[in-house]
């Protein structure tokens, strides 16, 4: 590996962890539920995070604003150069209902610190020119909760804004117009907070992972490969619904026996391949009672991969093994695909910084760190259709997320921000 570039001490380093974990703590309190955490798009939350995040980018130097969408941004220009294409640090403050607060927030939070970390050196002319302006995002809905749209910040920004959204609704049939125009947004507006590639020399964002791999391994930090994203699927079993006590097992077409083994077949399939992971959420009989044989069942199947080949070729083994079960008890099955959507995958010279990065938080002679795909989807899956992007996980103990037990430690995230702001120094002294 190449020699550690950062020179910032191990109390530096652990001070801004410790102002990461108290501000993961003040962003909590903005909240909409009492005793839980909520920030939804377009709330008077969303609102509440920006201010702040807008304070703590400029007490470290940098030039604010919010965009057409809502994100908050800060940029921080190097000295030597003007009109600089930006390297994008961050990630998402809304969260989900009941959430945690860690999920986003700390990539946000760590893009900061790396700023502060490296301004002196992007300020001072006395340094080697520093070949890219830094900036900060705080996307501002990445999970979907309120409009179940994922990736709308993100999207604004990538130019993907499709205009039928403004037709969405939340629960109280508030359209996404009028929520932009209450939030003080204009919807004719929106193009622009989309950015040209020209202006951008990456995306990167630190996230914790949401599952336990890291945890497993007893390792703190990943190269993340690629953001799989997921097929689903409907599901329809067809049989034939009739008496529970007068039809003998011969005559039966029961359709909840064979959605239950199709829905086995797809943990059976799953598990043999390494890197697919299948996941029946939502499981209905009809009629539904209990003195009648289930003549229909609806279920759902969401596939998802590091490689949409590898994806869609399990996907077509489930589709043999579906032909079978269901040849064999003599029902009618089909499947009608709801979403598709490609994996992101890292760029490889981001993967390589992230892993340079990581080696410097390590003894010399280590082993490379952890390579994984990111199974949850991330704003990287936007930025992707604009520039390069990169990602670091950081262990997150059970993999538990989404929920108000996940969790990061402070040790890990002084490791995170370390590994980031060298491999942003690494990037600067690629190019
Ligand atoms: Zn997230």
């Amino acid at each position: 590996m190449a020699s550690p570039l950062l020179d910032a001490s191990p109390d530096a380093i652990a001070a801004a962890a410790r102002r990461v974990m108290a501000r993961c703590d003040e962003l909590a309190r903005v909240t909409a539920t009492p005793g839980e955490i909520e920030r939804v798009y377009l709330s008077p939350e969303h609102a509440r995070v920006n201010r702040l995040a807008a304070e703590w980018m400029r007490e470290i130097g940098m030039r604010t604003w919010q965009d057409a969408a809502g994100n908050q941004l800060g940029r921080l220009d190097p000295a030597q150069t003007r009109e600089a294409p930006a390297l994008m640090l961050g990630s998402h403050l809304d969260t989900v209902l009941d959430a945690g607060r860690f999920d986003g927030i700390v990539g946000v939070l760590m893009g900061l610190e790396v700023v502060r970390l490296l301004r002196r050196r992007a300020d001072d002319a006395s340094f080697s020119p520093f070949p890219f302006a830094l900036e900060v995002v705080a996307f501002s809905d990445e999970e979907g909760t309120r409009f179940g749209k994922a990736l709308l910040g993100s999207s604004a920004v990538a130019g993907t804004w499709d205009e039928d959204w403004w037709d969405l609704v939340d629960a109280d049939d508030v359209t996404l117009r009028r929520a932009f125009l209450e939030f003080g947004l204009d919807p004719a507006r929106i193009g622009e907070a989309a950015r040209h590639p020209d202006e951008l020399v990456g995306y990167l964002e630190a996230h914790i992972e949401q599952g336990p791999e890291l945890d497993r391994r007893g390792e703190s930090l990943a190269v993340v490969s690629s953001i799989a994203s997921a097929r689903r699927f409907q599901l329809e079993v067809e049989g034939e619904a009739r008496h529970a006590g007068g039809t003998p097992y011969d005559m039966r077409r029961d359709a909840l026996l064979g959605a239950s083994e199709a829905a086995l077949a797809v943990e059976r399939i799953c598990r043999a391949e390494h890197h697919i992971i299948g996941t029946v959420g939502q499981f209905e009989a009809f009629p539904g009672a209990v003195n009648v044989v289930p003549g229909e069942v609806r279920f759902s199947l969401d596939l998802r991969g590091e490689f949409d080949g590898e994806r869609d070729r399990v996907w077509g083994a489930i589709t043999n093994d579906l032909d079978m079960i269901m040849g064999r008890r003599g029902l009618r099955w089909r499947a009608r695909e709801v979403h598709s959507a490609p994996a992101a995958h890292c760029a490889p010279l981001f993967q390589d910084i992230v892993r340079e990065g990581i080696l410097a938080t390590l003894p010399p002679g280590a082993d490379d760190p952890a390579v994984i795909f990111s199974r949850a989807g991330h704003d990287g899956m936007a930025l992707g259709a604009i520039t390069d992007i990169g990602m670091l996980f950081l262990r997150n103990p059970d993999g538990v997320s989404h929920h108000p037990d996940e969790s990061v430690s402070s040790a890990d995230v002084a490791l995170g921000i370390r590994a980031l702001a060298e491999a942003v120094l690494q990037l600067a002294a690629d190019r």
